[in-house]
């Protein structure tokens, strides 16, 4: 992702395409569609930060509504979660598209169109010339880094509601699998004159996993 990153950020310097502070059009209005793999970075943070169970409510909650992580209004809009937001909301209105014919374009922000369009005109020159990063070869690298069942566009509410039910899953096995190897060995019964003291070791019952905190 730093690559990619730091690809715009040199696309913004050369053309001087910005977003407008606060601007959150492509959030509240294009209602991103994803892939669960580009959403899996975000959906793990959130479980580590304790926040996994409650954004999973909201998403299944509307999985074709606007994004969860969107908290902005009609005036001021914001991504909550700026540094870990997939892909795809990284390139809107920052890369191209490539026609049949091998030739690229670029896929301009329509708030871009109005409020510079001398910078749009500039990134369409460059990604004429194929300076601009292409949203299906950006998507196609990080799918490579997933699961191909995973690759499918999904609205990403819906995307985030799977990611994040996969991100808990994994937490609770992570979390099970540490309690078990700190479950301590049941200690051996006193005077227990019927135990065979020619049994292997570890025969006996073994120790009980103490449940996972609700
Ligand atoms: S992850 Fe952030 S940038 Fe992407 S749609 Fe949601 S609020 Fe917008």
């Amino acid at each position: 992702m730093r690559q990619v990153d730091e690809a715009l950020t040199a696309l913004a310097h050369a053309t001087g395409l910005a977003c407008p502070p606060g601007c959150g059009a492509c959030c509240a209005n294009d209602k991103p569609r994803v892939s669960v793999n580009d959403v899996m970075p975000l959906a793990a943070s959130l479980v580590a930060r304790g926040l996994g169970e409650s954004m999973l409510a909201r998403a299944a909650a509307d999985p074709a509504g606007i994004c969860i992580a969107y908290a902005g209004d009609a005036v001021h809009g914001r991504c909550t979660e700026y540094a870990l937001r997939p892909a795809l909301c990284r390139l809107f209105g920052f890369a191209a598209v490539r026609d049949k014919h091998g030739q690229t374009a670029l896929a301009a922000c329509r708030v871009h169109k109005r409020t510079d369009p001398d910078a749009v005109a500039r990134a369409q020159r460059a990604a004429a010339e194929g300076r601009v990063l292409v949203f299906s070869d950006v998507q196609r690298t990080f799918d490579g880094l997933g699961r191909p069942e995973l690759a499918e566009p999904l609205p990403i509410n819906e995307a985030l509601a799977n990611a994040l039910e996969r991100a808990l899953l994994q937490a609770d096995y992570a979390a099970l699998e540490a309690r078990s190897a700190l479950a301590p060995v049941a200690p051996a019964a006193a005077n227990d004159d019927d135990e065979d003291p020619r049994e292997p070791e570890g025969s006996g019952p073994r120790p009980r996993l103490p449940p996972l905190a609700a």
